[in-house]
């Protein structure tokens, strides 16, 4: 069977028992582990960094619930913002923002609300596929009105408390979406991108001069036609040049790299140059406000590029502020829909993009542009309509984060990190944090409850009841709370008059960071319940959530509750395709994640994302070869050796065998408790990783050197057999739970082949306890000297290659020379698994061996035996035999050599072959050349 239909019935078992809902409520809840999934969109299938993140947050839950913890988990679904409002438009054709509201918001958001879940049964299927426990069809959504209640009662509790204000600043826009973006979201979908545009070098005619200029220069022509002033630097050294009888002023560094020819006029100091006006490039209407003159801009005007004389436009962070320094007038000639509203006739209504070409060419028609030179430059766009983004003075509400600043860096000192590193890059956001804007000029999110009449008061409703008492119309208790419902209700102004909803929506991280209690509906319901919930034990998700959840939910949780909302995080890197590039649906560099769980398995999958450096926060390449192995090194070697002990535990019921004095046993028990010890502290620590890398390790051990040297005694009847069969019962056993969180399926399997239950008994290794440890079964001498036995091992199994002598040939002697003493009982697995007949052992200083080669005719006739019962044991497997089926064996030969070996070494050879008889006979069986010499074999049951 298929690895993913051995997991598949798996599911079933555990979905007929109700095994993940009885994993829960037995636990007690005198301990509870408390834990936040982020929720995730619908409007995309689950992809490989989805399935990292469920992986993750599947497996610390399930390692808490089998330490003891209550561990509750319930799935939830983002569902608001660009991410389905775009799809709504595209599926509409919707070109622009005018269109919505002509089509009418209800029938918007109806369509949004029916899109959200688009792909939930798909994140369904995956979720069971992989094994990850999770209430799933309950969820909360954060379009429910309970949801959005509490969000109302986050945001008037913070408005409240004095942390939200109205303002305008100068935002990242997208004049598509009509919106502002916060910071946050456009760095974390990595939506800069490298462009070539033309700039412009520019000369702006000095007031009263025949053909003296001021030089700007700037990178988007368009904003030209709103220029204000020009800013320079008091401090910087200024040139005046002429060039070919027009003079141009410029900072004496940038002369040579603006012009060839020119000659020097004059230099001096920047100051000179302040207040000088000059003729505006296009005429504008200023308000009466003074402009078109040089303003002191400080230090952050410098000669490293462009003319050390910079444009003023309303459009940029440092401009913004110096026209408020300077109350200079505040031109925006663009539309909030990124069309010319104001500057010349011809141009209105055009896309201000289309305006770079119109503004250079009109300059150069007037003399006035000097250079257009392409350059290449890193440019912001709309992580998803693809608009390039402006930077525009817009009014928008805000958290007031500069205020709350000290409080946020002190009480993110009680969170602890995975990878620790991760903390200074926390610490780096909220040091360096803009006030963060929260309102967005959109439709399908959670309406701003804030009421506004035109006499000026305002009020902010925190709940539906506190609505229903203030509104005008009559509210049901059932009321939406989104944006087309809200709209259409009013509250009654003390002056007399109605007030109004303010049109803006909430930034959906807002929602997203309002998480540990709108889910619950808090403070609605679950008051109580929130005391001893709160903060959670443990988030994770990948780095570029430090920014965005991370931080909003941290901002939300230190103002409303006082507290860091959780305690440890985990965060992963990023997945990238197999050549480091990013994984893209339509490169189709990557290999569909439906096809890997078909071809390897859950098992495989998560073992392989569990044990990768994306579990350091570092960048993965996900190779298909990589799950490969894992299927290979660890599933099919733990499916083999679950098999293996299936052939000889079956009476077996004790899997603890502490007593028994063979020195494997004691070996494998050791590695067994050293392995559960680990893994609970490393899994403690959250370091995954070196949990993975350790439980490889072990089921190699255990494979390749305790199964295989302990063969013999598993073919034994007698208290030899017992106890080689508990040991490895234990170890199985042990090894089952400690692999449970990780690779649930193949520990539920070895668990219930363990105990002979054919999976129809109801329990399950998820129900177990976490395994524990006696550090008194720990011998670290033990181990070491096994170490150098396996190492001994490796180099005379070498040397035998070298001298072409196989390893079923006996030797009679093995001489190793050791730095470090081993015990004498180690002599033996050292002679079974080189097949010496003795092993001599030395002291020196370095680790040497060698081997006796001289065959006698003795050895030379075990060695036939040896060859003769591999021949047996091949014909018994290719007749398709079992283990249980006794036989007769006939051979014919003419060779004394065989013939002897065959007569001395009888009882061996029957053991070994399970044969009741041989007989010595003509027969038509196969025919083997052994030492050279022609034998024919035939057996029978
Ligand atoms: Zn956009
Ligand atoms: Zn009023």
């Amino acid at each position: 069977m298929k690895r993913c239909e051995i997991e598949e019935n798996i599911t079933k078992f555990w979905e007929k028992n109700k095994t993940f809902e009885k994993s829960v409520e037995e636990r007690s809840g005198d301990k509870e582990y408390i834990f936040y999934d982020g929720p995730p969109f619908a409007t995309g299938v689950p992809h490989h960094g989805h399935i990292l993140g469920l992986t993750v947050k599947d497996l610390f839950p399930r390692y808490y619930t089998m330490k003891g913890y209550k561990v509750d988990r319930k799935w939830g679904w983002d569902c608001h913002g660009l991410p389905v409002e775009n799809i709504v438009e595209k599926e509409l054709g919707i070109k622009n923002k005018k269109e919505i509201e002509t089509m009418g918001i209800t029938k918007f958001n109806d369509e949004a609300r029916s899109k959200v879940l688009y792909y939930a049964s798909e994140w369904k299927k995956t979720v069971r596929k992989m094994g990850k426990w999770i209430e799933f069809d309950n969820s909360y959504k954060t379009m429910d009105q309970t949801y959005l209640e509490s969000v109302w009662h986050i945001f008037k509790t913070l408005y409240d408390k004095g942390y939200v204000y109205e303002g305008k600043k100068v935002l990242m826009y997208c004049p598509r979406c009509e919106t502002p973006l916060a910071n946050a979201e456009i760095q974390m979908d990595n939506s800069y991108k490298d462009v070539t545009e033309k700039t412009a070098t520019v000369g702006f005619k000095i007031k009263g001069s025949t053909d003296e200029y001021l030089l700007a220069w700037t990178t988007t022509p368009w904003t030209l036609i709103g220029n204000v002033a020009i800013a320079i630097n008091p401090k910087l050294t200024y040139a005046k040049v002429d060039v070919f009888g027009k003079k141009y002023i410029l900072a004496k560094d940038l002369v040579e790299a603006t012009f060839k020819d020119y000659e020097l006029v004059e230099e001096f100091k920047g100051k000179k140059l302040l207040n000088i006006e000059y003729e505006p490039l296009y005429e504008m209407d200023t308000d009466g406000k003074k402009g078109f003159y040089v303003i002191d801009g400080g230090d952050e005007v410098t000669s490293e590029d462009g003319t050390g004389l910079v444009h003023m436009a309303i459009y940029g962070e440092f401009d913004y502020v110096q026209i408020r320094k300077h109350d200079l007038p505040v031109i925006q000639h663009i539309g909030p829909n990124g069309l010319l509203e104001k500057g010349p006739e011809q141009w209105k209504g055009k896309w201000f993009k289309k305006l770079d070409g119109e503004v250079l060419e009109d300059l150069y028609n007037r003399g006035l542009l000097v250079e257009a030179k392409e350059f290449t430059h890193s440019y912001p766009f709309c992580y998803r309509c693809e608009t390039p983004l402006i930077y525009n003075a817009v009014d928008s509400w805000f958290v007031d984060i500069q205020k709350i600043k000290p409080e946020l860096v002190k009480k993110a000192k009680d969170i602890k990190w995975y990878p620790e590193n991760m903390e200074t890059r926390f610490d780096n956001i909220l040091e360096t944090a803009p006030d963060w804007a929260i309102s967005r000029n959109r439709f399908w999110a959670t309406a701003m409850p804030v009421w506004k009449c035109e006499c000026g008061e305002q009020k902010i409703i925190g709940s539906i009841e506190e609505l229903q008492k203030e509104a005008i119309e009559k509210v049901e208790a059932n009321v939406d709370l989104h944006k087309h419902v809200v709209d259409n209700i009013h509250l009654k102004c003390k002056c007399g008059k109605e007030m109004s909803r303010i049109p803006e929506v909430l930034d959906c991280w807002f929602e997203s960071g309002s998480m540990p209690y709108a889910s619950k509906h808090f403070p609605f319901e679950n008051k109580d319940w929130m005391k001893d919930h709160f903060p959670a034990d443990f988030v994770s998700e990948y780095v570029a959530q430090i920014r965005a959840w991370f931080y909003y939910m941290h901002v939300i949780g230190v103002l409303y509750m006082g507290k860091a909302p959780f305690k440890h995080v985990v965060v992963s890197g990023n997945i990238l395709s197999e050549d480091g590039s990013k994984m893209s649906k339509s490169k189709k560099n990557y290999t569909d994640p439906n096809n890997l769980f078909e071809e390897y398995g859950a098992d495989a999958l998560r073992f392989y994302l569990m044990s990768a450096q994306v579990m350091r926060a570092q960048d993965m390449n996900f190779l298909d070869e990589g799950i490969k192995e894992i299927s290979r090194k660890l599933i099919m070697i733990l499916a083999n050796v679950k098999n293996f002990y299936g052939l000889f535990g079956k009476e077996n019921k004790i899997f603890d065998n502490s007593s028994s004095k063979n020195i494997l046993d004691k070996w494998i028990v050791s590695k067994t408790n050293k392995l559960i010890k680990n893994a609970t502290k490393n899994l403690d620590e959250y370091n995954i990783t070196k949990t993975c890398a350790e439980i490889m390790d072990f089921v190699d051990v255990l494979s390749t050197w305790y199964v295989r040297r302990s063969r013999a005694r598993f073919r034994k009847e007698g208290k030899e057999k017992d106890e080689a069969v508990q040991t490895l019962a234990y170890a199985l056993d042990s090894l089952s739970k400690v692999l449970a969180p990780i690779t649930p399926f193949i520990s539920e399997e070895i668990f219930h082949a363990l105990r002979g239950t054919n999976f129809e008994s109801d329990i399950s290794v998820h129900l177990e306890d976490w395994p524990t440890y006696d550090e008194k079964k720990i011998d670290d001498v033990l181990e070491e000297e096994m170490l150098n036995v396996r190492e001994v091992v490796s180099r005379a199994l070498d040397e035998r290659v070298k001298v072409k002598i196989a390893v079923k040939q006996p030797l009679a002697k093995l001489t190793v020379t050791l730095v470090d003493e081993i015990r004498d009982e180690l002599k033996q697995p050292i002679m079974d698994e080189l097949n010496v007949k003795e092993v001599e052992l030395k002291k020196g200083k370095e680790v040497a061996v060698e081997l006796d080669t001289k065959l006698t005719p003795a050895l030379e006739r075990e060695g036939a035996a040896r060859e003769i019962m591999r021949k047996v044991n091949d014909l018994r497997k290719k007749t398709g035999l079992t283990i249980e089926d006794r036989i007769k064996i006939f051979v014919e030969t003419d060779s004394e050599l065989l013939k002897e070996s065959i007569k001395e070494f009888e009882s061996d050879i029957s053991n070994a072959t399970q044969a009741d008889k041989i007989t010595f006979e003509k027969n038509e069986g196969k025919e083997f050349t052994i030492k050279e010499q022609i034998i024919k074999i035939n057996i029978k049951k």
